[in-house]
């Protein structure tokens, strides 16, 4: 049978949601209590934690070859810093955190920092973004300090075109390092696929047949603004759609209910292992029930990933602000998101930092 054959796949490419609507005074005081809710009635709970600017790959799509000009180590958050900024995030309702860079893992004694948001709280949500490379030999210590789970970046299953991506031919190297994760118990184990027009679309098919063999979740990425040396067009990105269409015409696939992530997700329907999803930031944004915030690596927090302006949490932590101080800091940052990001729009800018030194 083929696809011609059967209804089209039901694509869940922008889940109805109703329009963001404020239903709070926009000039008005975010409460003092409860959960981190912005003017759109949308209650933010996962927090992105940058613990470097650094990395050792130098994706084209992200960073420039010969790096960018990294902070100086005195500007970084110490992990007693992030300790206590993210127990006062999951003191305000956040559930889950994701360790990310930059690369985290060229953080040196990262399973530390693991081992002291773990202690936090036994049931949050603890996962990590990484390309892998150093993961043979991290994935057990960091398994072992209470990380849950890992996404490793990959964007090609061809070694030479993840050479000419990553500008660094460390295929095997993530390959070991995607069966050390998953031998170490950090699963399901998230695979993060960057499409670019004319460089790897022709290999969603490659990845859902990986994701089959492997168990892999596989999660196809619209390319965003946000690389460094500016070269982002939107002719260069791939629509969702056309990914999940391609790969249901070779295996079937079958929608999953609304999760929690951004992420449309999707099973195989002949029962193999494994799954799909889509990303669909430019394309079908899913602003209006956005829950992500992000601090980096100098201790900027900020509501949006292409946020104009952050909230400077390290001066007063540093100056030594009390707990009330940074919550009526991050409350306020949050009760002023914006309803959603404005690529699709004439008046979209570019913020002033990359995805490295965001944290993606
Ligand atoms: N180094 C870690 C990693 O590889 O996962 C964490 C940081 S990296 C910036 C986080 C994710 O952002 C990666 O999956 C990467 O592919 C993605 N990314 C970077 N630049 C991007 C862009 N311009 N558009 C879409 N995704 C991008």
């Amino acid at each position: 049978m083929t696809a011609n054959d059967r209804n089209p796949i039901p694509l869940q490419l922008g889940r109805k949601h109703e329009q963001a609507t404020a239903p709070f005074e926009p000039g008005s005081e975010p409460p003092r209590e409860g959960p981190l809710v912005d003017t759109f009635g949308r209650v933010a709970d996962d927090l992105r934690v940058s613990v470097t600017d650094r990395c050792n790959f130098r994706c084209t799509y992200c960073m420039p070859a010969e790096g960018l000009e990294w902070l100086p180590k005195a500007q970084i958050l110490t992990f007693e810093e992030i300790e206590r900024l993210v127990r006062l995030f999951v003191s305000l309702g956040v559930r889950s955190i994701k360790i990310t860079g930059g690369e985290p893992t060229v953080r040196a004694d990262l399973p530390e920092l693991v081992a002291k948001l773990r202690s936090i709280d036994p049931g949050l949500e603890l996962s990590m973004t990484t390309n892998g490379y150093l993961l043979d030999r991290l994935a057990e210590p960091l398994a072992a300090a209470g990380l849950d789970r890992v996404t490793i970046s990959c964007d090609s299953l061809q070694r030479h075109r993840f050479a000419e991506m990553t500008r660094r031919d460390a295929f095997d190297r993530v390959m070991t390092g995607m069966r050390a994760a998953h031998a170490a118990g950090l699963s399901p184990v998230k695979i993060n696929t960057v499409v670019i027009g004319g460089i790897n679309e022709d290999e969603p098919v490659a990845f859902a047949r990986f994701a089959r063999e492997t168990g892999h979740q596989v999660r196809f990425i619209e390319y965003m603004p946000l690389d460094a040396e500016q070269s982002w067009e939107r002719a260069k990105v791939v629509p969702s759609g056309r990914i999940v269409q391609a790969i249901d015409e070779v295996y079937p696939l079958v929608p999953e209910g609304d999760g929690a992530e951004p992420a449309s997700t999707y099973v195989f329907a002949d029962g193999a292992p494994g799954g799909i999803g889509v990303i669909s930031s430019v394309t079908e944004p899913f602003c209006d029930t956005c829950n992500r915030l992000r601090l980096t690596a100098e201790g900027q927090f900020r509501v949006c990933l292409f946020a104009l302006d952050e909230t400077d949490l390290r001066a007063p932590l540093r100056a030594g602000a009390p707990d009330a101080e940074l919550e009526r800091l991050i409350r306020a940052a949050v009760w002023r998101k914006w309803s959603g990001h404005r690529i699709n729009h004439a008046d979209f800018v570019r913020p002033a930092k990359s995805m490295s030194m965001i944290g993606g």
